[in-house]
């Protein structure tokens, strides 16, 4: 028994984390992780998601998104392609299952910035991971920066608006708020979080006991 708990230690350790970055649309999601991932200090990956949105001017296929057809993103839900995916005022967008394993075990931090509904279907799925709710300072700069980024006709904006009164209210579903006052301010305390779950020890607890062992005649 002990030694099916260590071997699970073990596996746990040699992973990256999963993390969840949602909340709602405009809040800055994308601005943080770009900040974020300047860090010297981890080795992140970001998950490409997939939609059927129409790509925005100056997005990039297969960096900012896989951009496809509704016909074959509904072909792929079909086959269990999705680690989860949801619809988000008329368009569908969804993570790809088979990039996410495959980086978590390399070792690497695997960032998924989607909605609400999706985090929780990740949350279900994959207990490991960590999700983090990314809040406005106020109601007001949330409007101010979703009609400053200027990308969407203002019908789209009013409902993104509305969706997020929402959204908002479903943050007690996450493992921890980051308020998006200051871009940096916001990325380093995602930083923090980050150390923090390396150190809990149902992920660490394995490496200390090695460290004791070799030392041990010390
Ligand atoms: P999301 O990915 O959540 O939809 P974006 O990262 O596209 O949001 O940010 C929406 C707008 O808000 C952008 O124009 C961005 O420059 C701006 N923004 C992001 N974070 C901040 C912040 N802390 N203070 C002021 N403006 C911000
Ligand atoms: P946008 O159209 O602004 O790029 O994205 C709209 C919303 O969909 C944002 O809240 C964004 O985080 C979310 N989103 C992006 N990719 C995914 C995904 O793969 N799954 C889910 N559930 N939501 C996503």
């Amino acid at each position: 028994k002990i030694r099916d708990i260590m071997e699970a230690f073990m596996k746990l350790n040699q992973k990256g984390l999963l993390i969840v970055l949602s909340g709602p649309s405009g809040v800055g999601k994308a601005t943080v992780r770009k900040a974020l991932f300047k860090s010297p200090d981890h080795k992140f990956t970001y998950s490409v998601s997939m939609t059927t949105r129409k790509p925005r001017e100056g997005e990039v296929e297969g960096q900012d998104y896989y951009f496809v057809s509704e016909e074959e993103f509904l072909k792929r839900i079909k086959e269990g392609r999705f680690l989860e995916y949801a619809k988000f005022v008329g368009n569908y967008y969804g993570t790809p299952i088979e990039q996410v394993q495959k980086m978590i075990e390399q070792g690497d931090e695997v960032v998924l910035e989607i909605e609400v509904e999706g985090a929780m279907q990740v949350k279900a799925k994959m207990p490991d991971a960590v999700l983090v709710f990314i809040a406005p300072p106020t109601y007001g700069a949330l409007k101010t920066r979703l009609l400053g980024r200027g990308t969407e006709t203002e019908e789209i904006i009013m409902e993104r608006i509305s969706k997020a009164h929402r959204e908002l209210t479903l943050a007690a579903g996450y493992d921890y708020i980051v308020i998006n006052d200051d871009v940096d301010n916001a990325a380093d305390r995602i930083k923090a979080i980050i150390r923090a779950e390396h150190a809990k020890c149902r992920r660490s607890l394995n490496g200390y006991l090695q460290l004791l062992e070799e030392t041990k005649d010390e």
